[in-house]
């Protein structure tokens, strides 16, 4: 049983970068939480503050319910998986994961049956006596895996730990993960900048931009729902088709073209507060469909003409990169369609699956959230985040500050009267590049 809880959790690193903004979840027992965003999002930073390897500026961390923000990372009970796996290269298999449990002088009749019971959740049985040096990339992936596993910890933190395999090797170890964490039962974290790797194994997905948390949710909700333009451009491969336009009299007016698109009554009603406002009409590459696919005739409505450029073959289907009015526009469709570069054709969007955007704040809009908002200047934001980042600063370094302050006002007690009064001036050492010159 294992509970993950952050509450507000922030991370100010000395130089002032603030690398994690508010980071709140609460991570059921048994949950796989994928955290997954561009390079410098602060995934890391915030794996590492879970797993006490850096510290939580301010914030809370309760792992089943207990406050850990102050223990030692050997105390709060997790194993972390790296990138870099590094084995014991002198060691067999067998000892390589017995190794941890020998140092905390677990009995070995129990040592031995935790390798064993771990060799077998990771198919490593006929392994054993083996070094590492004689193993494949994805078994020597599965060795560390089987390091943690033997600890019996509460939580799994995982850090990018497929990178350094193989394309091929990484799809199959994606699924090898999943099966052990089902196997094993604990709580993970697994942190990676592969919205694929996050979409097939999360059971939630934390999706992070700019040390903020964008959205959290299951893959599919994050797929189907996303809840701002960011997300939907990260979430999916092609990414989600941004077209931007205007709202006149229940038509969106495609920039650039002047098309019209006709609005369904539920978008239309999503919609009312938008009349005469700038939008974005999202929708993903398998949602435009092409002129002569059998779903035309259905959504025929919101037809508008579009031109071939770069046609990606991929087998069963295509990608056909098109422009329509200055938007860059995907549609993934299957491949017996033969479309070819300079084609010019008629598609439609299947607006079921759409999304709409406020193009001034980027947010989705939504039964809940279709009152029209402006963005607020950047100027007053950046603003606002400065005096932010410089009150956190001031209670960080507050206390550090007071105990140095306190240091020199003693220190100055103690010298003599004669000491402190000496300018400063004068006061140059011996050693002064003044002095060095002079010799
Ligand atoms: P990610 O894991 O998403 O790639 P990180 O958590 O490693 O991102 O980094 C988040 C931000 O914090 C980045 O801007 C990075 O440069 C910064 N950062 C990371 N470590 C340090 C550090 N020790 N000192 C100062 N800034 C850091």
């Amino acid at each position: 049983m294992a509970t993950v809880r952050l509450v507000n959790v922030n991370k100010v690193y000395d130089g002032g970068v603030h690398a994690v903004h508010d980071f709140s979840i609460d991570i059921a027992d048994k949950e796989f939480i994928v955290f997954v965003g561009p390079s410098g999002c602060g995934k890391s930073t915030t794996l590492r503050m879970i797993a006490g390897l850096e510290e939580i500026s301010f914030g809370d961390l309760l792992i089943d319910g207990k406050l850990m923000n102050a223990a030692a990372p050997k105390d709060r009970d997790i194993a972390m998986v790296f990138q870099s796996y590094a084995l014991y290269p002198q060691m067999t298999v067998y000892k390589n994961m017995a190794y941890a449990l020998k140092l905390r002088k677990v009995p070995k009749d129990e040592i031995d049956k935790r390798v064993r019971e771990a060799a077998k959740i990771l198919k490593l049985t006929p392994y054993l006596d083996r070094k590492p040096r004689a193993l494949s990339g994805g078994q020597r992936q599965r060795v560390a895996l089987g390091r943690s596993i033997v600890r019996r910890p509460k939580v799994f933190l995982m850090d990018e730990p497929l990178s350094n395999l193989d394309a091929k090797l990484r799809v199959a170890m994606r699924s090898e993960i999943v099966r052990i964490h089902e196997e094993v039962g604990a709580t993970t974290i697994y942190v990676t900048h592969d919205q694929i790797e996050a979409m097939t194994m999360a059971s939630r997905i934390v999706v992070m931009k700019d040390g903020f948390i964008q959205q959290i949710g299951e893959p599919n909700e994050l797929y189907r729902n996303p809840a701002n333009m960011f997300v939907a451009g990260f979430i999916g491969t092609p990414a989600m088709n941004f077209l931007h336009g205007t709202l006149e009299n229940g038509y969106f007016i495609i920039d650039g073209t002047g098309e019209k698109i006709k609005l369904t009554p539920d978008q239309k009603k999503l919609l009312k507060n938008y009349e005469g406002k700038r939008l974005v009409y999202g929708i993903r590459p398998e949602n435009i469909v092409y002129e002569k696919s059998e779903r035309f005739e259905k959504f025929k409505d919101t037809a508008f003409k579009m031109k071939a450029g770069m046609i990606e073959l991929l087998g069963d289907i295509i990608n056909v990169h098109g422009d329509v009015g200055g938007n860059k526009v995907i549609l993934k469709m299957n491949s017996k369609y033969a479309v070819k570069e300079r084609d010019e054709f008629t598609a439609a969007i299947d607006t079921e699956y759409s999304r709409f955007f406020n193009e001034s704040t980027t947010k989705a809009i939504t039964p809940d959230h279709c009152d029209y908002e402006e963005a607020e200047a950047t100027a007053s934001l950046d603003e606002d985040n400065v005096t932010i980042i410089e009150q956190e600063k001031q209670g960080i370094f507050a206390k550090a500050f007071g105990a140095v302050k306190n240091k020199i006002k003693s220190a100055k007690k103690d010298k003599s009267p004669a000491d402190t009064a000496a300018p400063a001036d004068q006061a140059a050492p011996a050693d002064s590049a003044d002095n060095n010159r002079e010799n």
